[in-house]
């Protein structure tokens, strides 16, 4: 009965301010008040708010009502800060895009563009002629197409020309990427016949010639990503399983996963070879993701022989798994980028390539201007960060980052406390401290963390 009637609070100053300041219609703020009091009523009946004043009781309904207004008002997709020193962070969106890249997308998006229109001739273009020259030109390959992300390369190179024959794949490279995506289950999905050969450790040549018979069309070769095997272990050289395939007349088709455009090995991070080097070596067709080591939207390449590319693009899959103009927008600046030597504009391949010292001095700067915290303790820490992604797994890039312990709280209570910041900062909780990896934190990221430390701090005074 102390409840307020819904016209008393939608007269409430706060609410009208609520509905004049953000756009909100006078029915939203009506349906959201009539949610807040229906819940509010059940929590009465089960004993809750039981000796709550009527005037208490009329803020309680307002506050929870503005609370669920701005979480209307909030997009289920923003952006967050990653302190997890996981560069490319598969649940936090993998790539950020370059600058340029997304001015490309919102031009692109904003205007009527040439997706498929040639403005020389005045005819019809094709969408596949954007980004294949950048491709060819950076990976020497014939020919290339995008589509949808590298799954669906998989999937369409498979289906295409292996559909109801045989492709043979090594046991040690069947491997799972993550998000329950199997090498083995995509393969199957392609309707094409999965001919396991060799052991977990050690596959030979001879295993690939003593599989092949008249219902084999493909050789595969799979990327392991995500892990990498030591020890007792061999794998065939592509050179070889290229020339073998070639000699049995198959195509010889590898999915490489991150496809590296940019040589990392100079740089001493990785010997993971680039596209260029493994088209060299004779292999038929690749395809690799676009939103990997690339650095540029989900996306997934397949480049190779002219004429398997061509079949591709006229496959009515092409279709199905074709990809948008701000995905072609993207993929064509970032690749623009890679061709003319400015990787360092793109954000993933800038994190990976970041010195440890210059990270260290960020995070100097950053504890110099953190004074006065009474509450938290912060301090800075040497790490580790990783590439993520299903990416280059045995490289760890030293780092440098904060810890951070709260006197009276929990590393665990800390770290959903920053994730309910805006934005959210996520963070990496071990032995009992938050830990907060500089490498991929841009200034304005951590001016936001500082601010957030501070106002944690000062709610404990
Ligand atoms: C990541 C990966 C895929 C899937 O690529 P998406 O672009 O995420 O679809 C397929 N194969 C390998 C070997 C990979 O590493």
């Amino acid at each position: 009965r102390n409840i307020p009637p819904i016209h008393e609070l939608l007269n409430d100053n706060k609410i009208v301010a609520e509905i004049e300041q953000h756009n909100i219609s006078y029915e939203e703020a009506k349906q959201s008040l009539q949610d807040t009091v229906q819940s509010l009523r059940e929590e009465i009946l089960n004993g809750e708010f039981s000796n709550i004043s009527v005037e208490d009781l009329f803020d309680l309904v307002i506050e929870k009502t503005l609370k669920q207004i701005e979480e209307h008002k909030m997009h289920n997709l923003h952006s967050v800060i990653n302190g997890t020193g996981t560069i490319l962070h598969t649940n936090l969106g993998r790539a950020r895009l370059a600058t340029q890249a997304i001015d490309h997308v919102v031009n692109s998006a904003s205007y009527y563009s040439t997706l498929e229109y040639d403005v020389t001739t005045g005819k019809r273009g094709s969408r596949h002629d954007l980004v294949e020259r950048y491709i060819t030109n950076l990976t020497g390959a014939e020919s290339a197409m995008v589509v949808n992300n590298n799954a669906a390369a998989v999937y369409m190179v498979l289906s295409s020309f292996a559909k109801n024959y045989e492709t043979i794949v090594s046991r040690g490279e069947l491997v799972e990427i993550g998000g329950s995506f199997r090498v083995s289950s995509i393969m199957e999905e392609s309707g094409t016949q999965l001919k396991e050969i060799g052991t977990t450790n050690k596959t030979h040549l001879f295993d690939y010639e003593q599989a092949i018979h008249n219902d084999t069309k493909m050789i595969m070769k799979v990327h392991t990503s995500n892990f990498y095997m030591s020890g007792f272990t061999s794998s065939v050289d592509r050179e070889d399983l290229a020339s073998l395939a070639q000699r049995h007349n198959l195509i010889y088709y590898e999915d490489l996963g991150s496809g590296l455009l940019y040589n990392l090995s100079d740089q001493g991070i990785t010997d993971e070879p680039v596209v260029k080097d493994v088209i060299a070596k004779g292999v038929d067709l690749v395809s690799f993701s676009v939103d990997k080591l690339l650095g540029g939207p989900q996306a997934g390449i397949i480049a190779g022989k002219k004429e398997y590319i061509n079949a591709l693009k006229k496959h009515q899959l092409a279709r199905v798994l074709r990809v948008d103009k701000m995905t072609y927008a993207a993929l064509e600046e970032t690749l623009r980028l890679t061709l003319t030597n400015q990787v360092e504009q793109i954000p993933t391949l800038r994190d990976i390539l970041k010195d440890s010292s210059t990270v260290q001095n960020e995070v100097m700067v950053f504890l110099e201007q953190l004074k006065d915290l009474n509450q938290l303790i912060v301090e800075s820490l040497e790490m580790k960060s990783k590439v993520g992604g299903g990416t280059l797994p045995e490289v760890e890039l030293d780092s440098f980052g904060i810890k951070v312990q709260c006197r009276v709280q929990t590393a665990e209570q800390l770290s959903q406390q920053l994730r309910t910041c805006s934005p959210p900062i996520i963070v990496r909780v071990e032995n009992s401290s938050v830990m907060i990896d500089f490498r991929t934190l841009e200034r304005h990221e951590q001016d936001e963390i500082k601010k957030a430390l501070q106002a944690i701090n000062n709610r404990f005074k």
